[in-house]
């Protein structure tokens, strides 16, 4: 009934634009003073609260998660309660964490002209929007989509659209909607900045902005591998979207060769990109002040320790943790057989 309910509500009515509120004097969150963000997508397996102690443990100060499971539609109702909302903001407000960034459901496709995936994308995505806001994020990371049959042109135009359709009727607060750019495969769209920046400009109600993928960019042909490389990269970046809308960077090192249009992240420094690289982006002068957020693969117990350990030694900085970590022995039990109970993976993506 709900879910009937909501459906309807989002009946798409062309004369039904987005209606901006009025612009509000900028206000500065408390993590944005100027440190350096380092952070890694996050398990909110068993509780929404225990992903920010999961990454503080990691290292990071700042970290993305998905508010529900990322690879099923929801079934009813897939709103998190005020109370847990409540305790994740004011946990958060405890560690300084930012910015928190949500990602967005992989089968969402805003770009989708099938009529019942399209139904079912604009009302996740609405739902993603709510989840959101009400957990206080900074960022929601979508992915632009995928235009079966059709051109670019028009699957930019049915993301527009669906944008539009997603977010109307709500508050959107300080969220900002990122789009992130795409290896290539298939007929994803957003593996061309070009593309990215139709999109921001057929939205210019909504606050859109940009995140960069390194490994998407590495195999979408951008070679990051060398300085003349990562400036060009960046400079194509600012010239079309302008790096002033890019607030984040996912840092994930390449499984894929250059321009394979395939993408699979590899630990950093691990990869086909290369330690190097990183240094030298995570150093960029035009991406000071840009958060960066590692999605990379846990292979082993402490994993995403060692990556975000990592990050941080590039940038020079060493980070004391407490070693908690999704797939690292949390304590030992028991005098006897000294016994590690350790927790799961609980499964990044
Ligand atoms: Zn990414
Ligand atoms: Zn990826």
């Amino acid at each position: 009934m709900a879910d009937e309910h909501q459906r309807t509500s989002l009946a798409y009515d062309a004369a039904d634009e987005y209606r901006p509120e009025p612009p509000r004097p900028p206000e500065l969150p408390a993590w944005k003073d100027g440190s350096i963000r380092i952070g890694i997508h996050t398990s909110i397996a068993g509780d929404v609260v225990r992903a920010l102690d999961l990454a503080e443990g990691l290292g990071a100060n700042a970290l993305q998660i998905f508010s529900a499971s990322p690879r099923m539609w929801e079934r009813g109702s897939s709103r998190i309660s005020e109370a847990d909302a409540k305790r994740f903001r004011d946990r958060r407000k405890e560690l300084g964490f930012g910015p928190l960034v949500v990602h967005d459901n992989y089968l969402i496709n805003l770009a989708s002209l099938n009529p019942v995936l399209r139904a079912r994308s604009l009302q996740a995505f609405h739902q993603e929007i709510i989840r959101a806001v009400a957990l206080g994020a900074d960022y929601l990371v979508a992915h632009p989509g995928s235009g079966r049959d059709g051109t670019s042109a028009a699957a930019v135009v049915a993301i527009a659209q669906g944008l539009r359709q997603a977010t109307r009727g709500l508050k959107l607060g300080d969220l900002q909607i990122l789009l992130e750019n795409m290896a290539g495969q298939g007929s994803s769209v957003g593996s061309r900045m070009e593309e990215l920046k139709a999109v921001l400009d057929a939205c210019p109600d909504l606050p859109l902005g940009v995140c960069i993928d390194t490994a998407h960019l590495y195999a979408s042909g951008w070679d990051l591998r060398n300085p003349a490389g990562l400036d060009a990269a960046l400079r194509a970046i600012d010239q079309v979207i302008g790096l002033a809308r890019v607030p984040l960077v996912h840092v994930n090192d390449s499984k894929t060769p250059l321009g394979s249009r395939v993408d699979r992240h590899q630990h950093i420094g691990k990869g086909k990109i290369g330690l190097e690289a990183f240094r030298r982006l995570l150093n960029h002068p035009l991406l000071q002040g840009k958060a960066f957020i590692a999605e990379t693969p846990i292979d082993r117990p402490g994993d995403d320790r060692r990556n975000v350990a990592r990050l941080w030694r590039l940038v020079g900085k060493t980070v004391r943790v407490t070693g908690r970590d999704g797939m690292k022995p949390r304590r030992r039990v028991g005098r006897a057989g000294k016994r590690r109970r350790g927790v799961r993976s609980a499964g990044r993506r």
